[in-house]
């Protein structure tokens, strides 16, 4: 993980975020490289889940909804973890983690338990080693935030919504209304989602701020959901694996009855094998009718589907399947990263598949101080550039230029020499063979492709 980190600020993937005033705990930016690889895989998921499906539509709502939302949802009352502060060094942890780590024991929301845990003398505090705690409270997840209205009155109160999902609730019936969308059909939404986690950490793995991709996918009460669950399994999977995940590195978590929220049929979590352990990377639920029952309730609208051909109406179920973005970028960077040696130097490569590559071709002409072949070069540069994604490259060696074209990930390195003068071929050389090969400029797209 070290690694990762040092080669995604070194490259120009992440940053630790405001690093000018002293660093800020858990915030990141994606760097030149990294908003290019974010922008790939957004697009990469848009085109599996929305553009080439005939079932799917897709919505992109705001981050402040009507504070009635949250509680509609639950989570005004329901989203929270339990927290524990140490008295000593006044750190504030989950509490529930430091018991699971210290008794192997799953307390989730029991809080008098779990202080009884603390109090036992069990746990010493990560930072100081002391054991002196306070009592495990509930801690609720949302950013609050105040709108410019009318000045101290309740309704002043928002949120930043901590998930995207319940943006598409609301708009189900803009949708219906609008679309000609039948049963079963999903709405997809790709956005910020925000969380005041109590902690934070494993770079980009649990952050404040985040991207979610999620779909809420309809289907009829009556119909046999299991197959359907099933399928959106597979296909979660599949983009798992064209990020670059190996199938040995997935795994599923089926949540048990009691961990299960109540209105909920089965919840899968998507589990990928991180370097500190195998960890939710995507989760797929079965809400049934909750959130829209919920909505109709307190909306005082009608959130009903009218079946045309049965004249039925009912509302409907729903599987969500989500994703979360900024996870599936550190399993793209995990799965890229390879160190080999060659030539008794080590060679690292971020062997991203050729399709979420931030760069597909960079385009070298051999001397930088050469006219004609700069010249050369920028031809090429400019003829692939309506096809790939390519970067123009004269600085340093040929060597180094490689070097720093693989750390970036770059499937494709094209170099323009004194032969491209005579007989207009360029060698092409593969990030992941290192092998060069010859051909003419006007076969190059063909054979970048
Ligand atoms: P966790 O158990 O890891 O806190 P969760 O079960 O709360 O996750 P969901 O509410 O199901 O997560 O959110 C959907 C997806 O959003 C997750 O599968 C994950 O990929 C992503 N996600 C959730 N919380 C965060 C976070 N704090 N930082 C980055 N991604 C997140």
């Amino acid at each position: 993980m070290d690694k990762i980190v040092s080669l995604c600020k070194r490259r120009g993937f992440i940053f630790p975020c405001s690093e000018i005033y002293g660093g800020f705990a858990n915030s990141y930016t994606y760097g030149p490289y990294g908003v290019e690889l974010k922008r790939n895989i957004k697009d990469l998921w848009w085109k599996m889940f929305v553009s080439d499906r005939e079932d799917m539509v897709g919505i992109d709502g705001p981050i402040i909804l009507h504070p009635k939302v949250w509680e509609a949802s639950g989570h005004t009352t329901n989203f929270n973890d339990a927290m524990v502060d140490c008295k000593k060094c006044k750190n504030r942890f989950r509490a529930d983690h430091l018991v699971d780590e210290a008794t192997g024991e799953d307390m989730e929301g029991k809080l008098d338990e779990m202080t009884a845990v603390f109090a036992s003398g069990k746990i010493s505090c990560p930072n100081c080693g002391k054991k002196d705690w306070t009592e495990v409270r509930s801690f609720n997840m949302m950013f609050e935030t105040k709108m410019n209205t009318v000045s101290g009155e309740e309704a002043n109160m928002a949120y930043l919504r901590p998930e995207t999902a319940q943006a598409i609730f609301i708009e189900f019936k803009n949708v219906i209304d609008s679309t000609r969308v039948k049963l079963p059909f999903g709405i997809a939404q790709i956005g910020k989602a925000f969380r005041n986690e109590i902690v934070a950490g494993n770079f980009i793995f649990r952050l404040r701020e985040f991207e979610q991709m999620e779909i809420e996918y309809f289907i009829n009460p009556k119909m046999k959901w299991e197959k359907m669950f099933n399928d959106w399994l597979v296909f979660q999977e599949e983009f798992a694996y064209r990020l670059g995940a190996k199938k040995e590195d997935l795994r599923h978590y089926e949540h048990p009855d009691e961990k299960r929220a109540f209105y909920s049929k089965k919840t899968i979590d998507i589990e990928y094998n991180f370097p500190f352990g195998f960890k939710e990377l995507f989760g797929l639920a079965h809400r049934s009718d909750y959130d829209l029952k919920r909505h109709a309730e307190f909306s005082g609208q009608k959130l009903e589907y009218l079946d045309q051909e049965t004249n039925e109406k009912f509302i409907p179920h729903v599987l969500e399947p989500t994703f979360g973005l900024d996870r599936s970028i550190l399993v793209a960077l995990l799965a890229a990263y390879r160190e080999e040696e060659v030539e008794g130097e080590v060679r690292t490569v971020m062997a991203f598949p050729k399709d979420i590559a931030p760069v597909q071709v960079a385009v070298f002409p051999l001397l930088k101080n050469k006219e004609n072949l700069v010249a050369k070069a920028r031809e090429v540069f400019g003829m692939l550039k309506k096809e790939f994604r390519v970067e123009f490259d004269d600085n340093g060696n040929i060597g180094k230029r490689y070097r720093r074209q693989d750390e970036i990930g770059t499937p494709y390195c094209v170099t323009i020499d004194f032969d491209t003068l005579e007989d207009n071929t360029v060698t092409i050389r593969d990030r992941d063979t290192m092998k060069q090969e010859r051909v003419k400029i006007s076969d190059l797209a063909e054979g970048l492709s």
